[in-house]
């Protein structure tokens, strides 16, 4: 895209320093585009006064002068008042002249929105509802001119506006993962703020065993809504925990979900307000992290590698010799559960990697498995009314009660 192009539309356009600016974007660093415009129109002048002083006067070259008059190019216009032509600067072809000269009207109502809150944020994203016809005007001329080179009045408003916001409240302009983030209206100079969540991942353990199918387990959430001063905390687990299973070990992950926080301390800080023993739950290996780790999270559950301890009750006495077949039936073997619901039937199938067991006594045994995340334990153990294919109760060929489970690892 040349500068040259310039001429040819203002000739038919009247744009204002900003809106002509913008079209050449790329070019000219260190130039906002209100300059940029500028020293365009200074630059196409010049080059007709040369013409002029070579040439001589003709109506081409005064058409030219007149349209950048037009455009509200001062020097043009006191150019053609020299020689007794009166230009009056016609409004802006793109955004009427209702943008640029609005910013600091815009930029006192997001930060008095923003100070309303009464909120601790420390960066912010910014962006803008532009009415479309201004939006659309813009596109007709970058397509009728074939220009690659313009920028959006969506992202010259944005960035202008969060730059003074910026230096106002000595907060950072930030795309990615802003503590805030502000929507103006241009249309109406309304304003709405989104306060964002924070995500912390963590690795949860569950050190009691809650044997009352009702009983609510018992997460130090209060203790995190406080830390935040927050309105809520939603719990993101990697997986579920069978009921009564306590989860020990290296714990399993989870990523809670901060929901409108006022304050924003260090997890550091928040993870010495969690150590109380009133809970059911022990939170380790805080951090923070992005909301997209909560997909990425759900999405590695199946994969997830378990090591289960299991306490069972068996109808017949186990032999080391019934222990050391399971141990070498179940290494690496492909467990299947088929769910019925109605008429339509579904098969999940699962990885046992490694079993072991120790008779403790009589009838009762203690297993290790380890396997992939979505075998449903319990079933495993007692196989179900034959739902699960092979079982451990199903190999034997007699019942097996699982009546303890603890999560021993987890590996994701
Ligand atoms: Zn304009």
């Amino acid at each position: 895209m040349s500068i040259e192009r310039a001429m040819d539309i203002l000739r038919k356009y009247p744009l204002c320093n900003h809106c002509l600016g913008r079209l050449f974007a790329r070019l000219g660093t260190g130039l906002d585009n209100e300059e940029r415009g500028r020293a365009i129109k200074d630059y196409l002048l010049m080059r007709i006064h040369e013409r002029i002083l070579n040439e001589g006067l003709s109506d081409e070259l005064l058409n030219d002068v007149k349209a950048l008059a037009v455009s509200g190019h001062e020097p043009s216009i006191k150019f053609l008042s020299n020689m007794g032509i009166n230009v009056s600067p016609a409004r802006c072809y793109v955004c009427g002249d209702t943008i640029f000269n609005r910013l600091n009207e815009w930029v006192n109502n997001i930060v008095n929105s923003l100070r309303s809150l009464g909120i601790e944020f420390r960066s912010f994203r910014l962006g803008s509802r532009v009415p479309l016809d201004i939006q659309n005007r813009e596109l007709s001329i970058t397509t009728e001119f074939n220009i690659s080179s313009a920028e959006s009045i969506k992202r010259e408003i944005n960035r202008e506006l969060g730059k003074r916001v910026s230096a106002m409240l000595g907060v950072s302009f930030n795309r990615e993962e802003p503590d805030v983030e502000v929507v103006i209206d241009v249309n109406t100079g309304s304003v709405e703020v989104q306060i964002m969540p924070i995500y912390i991942s963590a690795r949860y353990r569950k050190v009691h065993r809650l044997i009352n199918e009702e009983g609510q387990v018992k997460w130090p959430i209060d203790r995190v809504i406080q830390a935040y001063n927050a309105q809520d905390v939603v719990i993101h687990t990697g997986g579920e925990d069978p009921m009564g299973v306590r989860v020990l070990g290296n714990g399993r992950p989870v990523i809670l979900q901060v929901v409108k926080p006022s304050k924003r301390p260090d997890v550091n800080d928040v993870y010495a307000l969690l150590k109380d023993s009133g809970y059911d739950i022990v939170l380790d290996n805080l951090s923070r992290v992005r909301a997209s780790a909560v997909v990425k999270m759900k999405a590695r559950v199946r994969d997830y590698v378990i090591t289960y301890r299991v306490l069972a009750i068996t109808d017949n006495s186990v032999t080391n010799e019934n222990i050391k077949s399971l141990h070498d039936y179940f290494r690496n073997r492909q467990v299947v559960q088929v769910f019925r619901r109605g008429r339509r039937i579904r098969r999940r199938i699962s990885m046992v990697y490694e079993l072991d067991g120790r008779v403790i006594r009589d009838r009762l045994v203690e297993f290790l498995i380890r396997c992939q995340g979505n075998l449903y334990i319990r079933g495993f153990v007692h196989g179900g009314l034959g739902d699960v294919e092979p079982s451990i109760a199903g190999t034997l060929g007699f019942s097996v009660r699982p009546v303890e489970i603890d999560i021993l690892n987890i590996s994701d």
